[in-house]
């Protein structure tokens, strides 16, 4: 018989698919990492998983604790798996931009959520920051993981996904892409595989970021961006601004229409911040081939893609959501009622 004891026991071993309908035209091989396929959905699992652990040998978190975490909703699903086998309360603090169906998972796995405003800096006593600090001072046990300063978070992308995609590429891959959140799994991939290739032939992989337009990483000023999970208004201490070579900046537009084709034409339906990272990349491929054509074609990326599209649907898989914004062009998600209206 082939059986996990638990479900989170199955955290991380996520498949590698070659992207080959939005590359069309690119001489680059761009992979992809499907975190989805984590049991909480998403690259969550592998920081919950590791923090939580090393939180128990620390002595941090002891029996009948409660986790208490801001969190988007997918580090809270995580967190919520692993806590259940365990048996911790959660409480989380999401901003209200965080989609309902995404609070409704958290309820859903047992945990309590809070809800606070988006539209507020991270020191006022209203913001996410600060509430779930508030909290955490208030209940008797209660341990913050904080994902945002957590060395854990880096070190499960160290110590998992890193060499999950040094294993599947042979060693031969030659740029990673991930978007920027907490910044943990930019810094603990990417330091792991600079570190694996650094004494080969072809040089150190090149580790490139993708980031929101207005978001601090690539130079903004935080403003805010509607896309979910990544881009910041601080700078985490999870995250090591040295380990990227690059980052570029993505706008929102550009993200969710690469999301909606990744649905449609590769079968993946993922969070628009896997869009944002995949248009990272094959701008990336795209400016190799400008400069290298030869090197273009030998190219490797890996896209780590955080999680899956089911939480959006009522936002970046809505027709009316994304034209109150602007975003569909004409003619872009015509359906069959459109064409016989
Ligand atoms: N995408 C989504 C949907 C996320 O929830 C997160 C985590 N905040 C990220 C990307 C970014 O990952 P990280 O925090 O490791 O930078």
């Amino acid at each position: 018989m082939k059986y996990a004891q638990h479900i989170s026991e199955l955290v991380g071993n996520t498949p590698l698919v070659r992207l080959s309908t939005v590359t069309r035209g690119l001489a680059a091989t761009v992979l992809v990492k499907v975190e989805y396929l984590n049991p909480g959905g998403s690259v969550k699992d592998r920081i919950a998983l590791k923090m939580i652990e090393a939180a128990e040998a620390s002595g941090e978190l002891a029996p009948g604790g409660t986790i208490v975490e801001p969190t988007s909703g997918n580090t809270g699903v995580g967190l919520a798996l692993v806590a259940q086998r365990k048996g911790y309360r959660c409480v989380f603090v999401c901003p209200d931009k965080v989609s309902q169906d995404k609070r409704d998972v958290l309820t859903a796995y047992g945990a309590e959520v809070v809800v606070t405003a988006t539209a507020v800096a991270p020191d006022h006593p209203d913001s996410y920051y600060s509430v779930s600090d508030r909290l955490v001072a208030e209940i008797e046990g209660g341990w913050k993981p904080n994902q945002y300063a957590n060395v854990n978070g880096p070190a499960s992308h160290y110590e998992t996904t890193g060499p999950e995609i040094w294993a599947d590429t042979d060693g031969t891959l030659t740029h990673f892409v991930a978007g920027v959140g907490t910044g943990g799994t930019i810094t603990g991939t990417g330091r792991f595989l600079k570190d694996a290739s650094a004494a080969r032939a072809g040089g150190r992989v090149r580790i490139v970021g993708a980031d929101p337009a207005g978001s601090v990483y690539s130079g903004g000023d935080g403003r805010p961006y509607l896309v979910e999970g990544v881009g910041e208004d601080f700078w985490p201490t999870a995250y090591d601004p040295a380990v990227p070579d690059e980052i570029l900046a993505v706008s929102d537009a550009d993200s969710f229409e690469m999301t909606r084709r990744l649905a449609r034409e590769e079968g993946l339906l993922v969070g628009g911040s896997s869009g944002m990272a995949v248009v990272a990349a094959l701008r990336l491929a795209a400016t190799l081939e400008s400069a290298d054509p030869a090197a273009a074609a030998a190219a490797v990326i890996v896209v780590l893609l955080p999680d899956g599209g089911r939480g959006y649907l009522s936002k970046i898989f809505s027709d009316p959501w994304m034209r109150s914004y602007g975003f569909l062009s004409s003619g872009d998600g015509a359906s069959v009622a459109d064409v016989l209206r």
